[in-house]
């Protein structure tokens, strides 16, 4: 699996919709500061999930939408694309291409697809566990990310191993199945008051 393609439309400094390939190996971007470049690796978390402005740079999630410049008026929504190759079938999905996209209008509304059908964002989360892409994954070190996981707590670093080793899906899943249960238990409980109040 690799990243194919990005499109980013109405993100922060990508007012026109902007489209950039990547082909297999290494692909540096380079660019005056102020750029954009930022806001590329920005867009990447946010498709995947990112729900704090403050880790996108922002103050509020209004501020990831085009916000207008002297040249072109703010836009009412932001998009942005992530397309991969899937033709080894590392994504549960029998697709060889998957492409998920979030959009967010000034309301504050979201909006999130897998291959054009409307989805939720558990969705995604779902689809990219253990496979080292996801929005705290180890696919995107950011500056002083090196410094962050050398110096957090034993357990927070062992997250990072859990992710790679593949069994961050079976714990969320043990989680849920465990919430079911003792939802389940409290209504049996129920029930048997019932039952007794009835005889
Ligand atoms: P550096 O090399 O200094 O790290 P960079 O190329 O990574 O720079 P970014 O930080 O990605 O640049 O981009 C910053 C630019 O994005 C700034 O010019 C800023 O005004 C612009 N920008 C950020 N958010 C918005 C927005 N919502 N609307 C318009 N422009 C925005």
């Amino acid at each position: 699996m690799f990243l194919k393609r990005i499109e980013l439309s109405g993100f922060k400094s990508f007012a026109d919709r902007t489209e950039l390939e990547f082909v297999q190996g290494i692909t540096a971007v380079v660019g005056p500061n102020g750029s954009g470049k930022s806001n590329i690796s920005d867009g990447i978390r946010w498709v995947l999930g990112e729900q704090s402005a403050r880790s996108l740079r922002g103050g509020k999630m209004e501020d990831i939408i085009f916000a207008g410049s002297d040249a072109r008026k703010a836009v009412n929504y932001g998009e942005v694309s992530l397309t991969l190759d899937n033709t080894d079938q590392s994504l549960a999905l029998e697709f060889n291409e998957v492409t998920v996209t979030r959009r967010v209008h000034r309301s504050g509304d979201s909006e999130y697809y897998i291959n054009k059908q409307a989805c939720r964002l558990k969705d995604i989360t779902e689809l990219f566990m253990d496979t080292g892409i996801g929005k705290e994954a180890y696919s995107i070190i950011g500056q002083g990310r090196i410094e962050e996981i050398l110096s957090t707590k034993s357990e927070d670093r062992r997250g990072i191993f859990e992710e790679a080793s593949g069994i961050v899906k079976y714990k969320s899943r043990k989680r849920e199945t465990e919430k079911k249960l003792q939802e389940t238990e409290q209504n049996l409980l129920r029930i048997h008051d019932l039952v007794v109040e009835l005889e």
